[in-house]
């Protein structure tokens, strides 16, 4: 018999005018994905097909349980249409699974075969009940579905059905920018970006030697667990130093963290405007410090015009911690290194900082230099994923 996977789509099946975009995005991530793998894959409108050598098929659909912009996966078999090749590869499909009630579902596009949906879905019940002891037909709760589908070229019979991780295929929304730092909320906050069909870059500021080496390698450990989802993940690496250092030595302590923020800010948006970048993606969330007020967000936000989004800004910090936990950063992110966040922390940073004093902190040293030098001097690497074939 002639397995193959056949793959529905997400989401995408709604945007009409966006469906070629959306549909041929989704092909090439995933060739992409399964570069090393030898297999052919074919796309029409409502589905792909992935024909592969019978010992790659469950390691391919494992890889595929990761690619936003799949509804479902399907392992199937393929026949020609016709009605005793199918109920005998129907027999034996069915014989793979154990139950005790079942039904058959039909879906006959063609509509030249020889027999209608219906008449196809009782021959084949009848079928299964001669063949297969101690089992009978429930329409309405069954143990067991069995799916043909009648097309064109050929009939698939389904044998199981997984679901997919939904969403839309990386890159259909272009690129944007993402603040991570080697803490909880910013992975998570990158995979939701994906998810929403955003390819995205990252960018990390460190603060050698206040920070060190390990914190950075964390973070790419953290871009590494997340080419899971979209294989070359591109990281800018930010020199903050000296910027620190001159906001330790000038700047009001209770504003040092807004006035730090507002130099992010406009660094990040410098970096992603240069990388044709949409918008900033960060993990703040509401309330969760005294940088992350409302107040707060409103004057730091206030140095760009460019969207800045917030994924996991109205989750409380469990909820963000149950999805670090599914997509498997959550053991990284609790590393105890430190971030350039949390050296030179003030005891009492402002919780509702002034736009005026924030500007009046800020003329007390002329960053536009810095600033620059910063964007000019960024290191950036690709990561990508390990192929483990
Ligand atoms: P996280 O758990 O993501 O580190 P947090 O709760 O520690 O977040 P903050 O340290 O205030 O919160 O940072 C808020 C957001 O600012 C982070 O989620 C991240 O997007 C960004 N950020 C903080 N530090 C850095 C950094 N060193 N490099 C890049 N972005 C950063
Ligand atoms: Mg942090």
């Amino acid at each position: 018999m002639n397995r193959l996977i056949l793959i529905k789509y997400g989401e995408l099946t709604t945007k009409k005018q966006n469906r070629n975009l959306f549909v041929n995005t989704l092909y090439q991530n995933i060739k992409q994905i399964l570069k090393n793998y030898n297999c052919i894959i074919t796309k029409n409108r409502v589905r792909m097909f992935i024909t592969c050598d019978e010992k790659d098929i469950d390691k391919i659909k494992d890889k595929l349980t990761n690619i936003f912009g799949i509804h479902s996966i399907v392992i199937c078999y393929r026949v020609n249409n016709n009605i005793n090749e199918i109920s005998s590869t129907a027999l034996e499909v069915a014989k793979t699974f154990n139950f005790k009630t079942f039904k058959v579902e039909t879906n006959r596009s063609n509509k030249n075969f020889e027999m209608n949906s219906m008449e196809v879905s009782s021959y084949l019940g009848g079928y299964l009940l001669k063949n297969i002891e101690n089992i009978k037909v429930d329409v309405h709760n069954p143990e067991y579905t069995l799916k043909i589908e009648i097309r064109n070229d050929y009939t698939y019979i389904y044998a199981s059905e997984i679901k997919g991780i939904g969403g839309y295929p990386v890159g259909v929304q272009g690129k944007g920018l993402l603040m991570l730092s080697g803490g909880i909320d910013s992975p998570v906050a990158l995979y939701l970006a994906l998810k929403r069909g955003i390819n995205v870059e990252c960018i990390y500021f460190e603060s050698p030697p206040h920070t060190s080496l390990q914190a950075r390698l964390k973070v790419e450990k953290l871009v590494n667990i997340l080419t899971e989802y979209t294989p070359n993940i591109k990281l800018h690496i930010i020199n903050f130093t000296e910027i620190q250092e001159a906001i330790y030595k000038n700047c009001n302590p209770t504003y040092m963290i807004t006035i730090m923020r507002r130099m992010m800010y406009r660094i990040s948006e410098k970096i992603a405007k240069k990388n044709k970048c949409h918008c900033i993606i960060n993990g703040e969330s509401i309330g969760q410090v005294a940088s992350q007020t409302l107040t707060s967000m409103e004057v730091i936000n206030s140095v760009t015009n460019f969207p800045v989004i917030r994924p996991v800004c109205c989750l409380d910090k469990l909820e963000i911690i149950a999805l670090a936990k599914k997509i498997k950063t959550y053991e990284t992110s609790i590393l105890p290194y430190e971030d350039c966040c949390t050296i030179f922390l003030p005891k009492h940073p402002v919780i509702n900082p002034k736009l005026d004093n924030c500007l009046k902190e800020e003329a007390k040293f002329d960053y536009e230099k810095l600033i620059e030098e910063c964007v000019n001097q960024k290191n950036t690497i690709v990561i990508s994923s390990k192929e483990t074939i």
